[in-house]
């Protein structure tokens, strides 16, 4: 369960002196006031909404929305608007969002990275995933590193979904038929994603 919703945070507010209350006449006795609202999910502050504005009268009570405020009201809070920003923190969530996008950007290119290097280097139990075709995916196994080239066994099941590689990536499943590659034919394999995945 989602739990969101939104919250309205006090700003700031003034008491401008020459404010006439158009209720009970008092001048002076105005507090005017601008909020803002939020999004939030799990108490979490998302996104900032609109900017509030009221205004109150201390002597009779009334509040007074922006839109009926009388035209004095409406220059005093066009000012107290301008000059108070709502707080920073209502955006955190488009922060997390952020750092979390930068996290998973980093951590695929540092993947990238330490494949690139793999693949160029192959070792004994370097697992490769396979993108076969259309819901087709599967393992090689490598089992010898020469100069030029590399052994390999293939798995002799396939899964239909690349989540499923681990269920079948055991040692029981590859089998005994040794393939030759070539490093240049590995570096293609991975170039166009055939090996789309190493796991060491
Ligand atoms: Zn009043």
């Amino acid at each position: 369960m989602i739990i969101y919703g939104s919250r309205v945070v006090h700003i700031k507010s003034v008491n401008p002196k020459s404010i006439v209350c158009p209720s009970c006449g008092s001048v002076g006795a105005t507090l005017l006031g601008t909020y803002r609202s939020h999004i939030h999910i799990f108490w979490i502050p998302l996104l900032p909404l609109n900017r509030i504005g009221v205004a109150h009268c201390a002597n009779c009570k009334t509040e007074i929305r922006k839109r009926n405020m009388t035209d004095e009201m409406k220059k005093e809070y066009q000012y107290l608007k301008s000059e108070s920003r709502g707080p920073i923190w209502q955006f955190s969530g488009v922060f997390l969002i952020l750092l979390i996008a930068l996290f998973v950007n980093i951590n695929a290119y540092l993947t990238k990275q330490k494949e690139a290097e793999y693949i160029n280097n192959p070792s004994v139990g370097d697992i490769y995933e396979l993108n076969m075709g259309y819901k087709r995916y599967s393992t090689a196994k490598v089992i010898e590193v020469k100069k030029d080239s590399l052994c390999i066994v293939y798995n002799i099941y396939e899964t239909n979904m690349s989540s499923g590689i681990s269920d079948i990536n055991t040692e029981e499943n590859y089998s005994n038929d040794i393939y030759v590659i070539s490093l240049n034919d590995l570096q293609y394999l991975y170039s166009e994603e055939t090996i789309y995945r190493i796991i060491r």
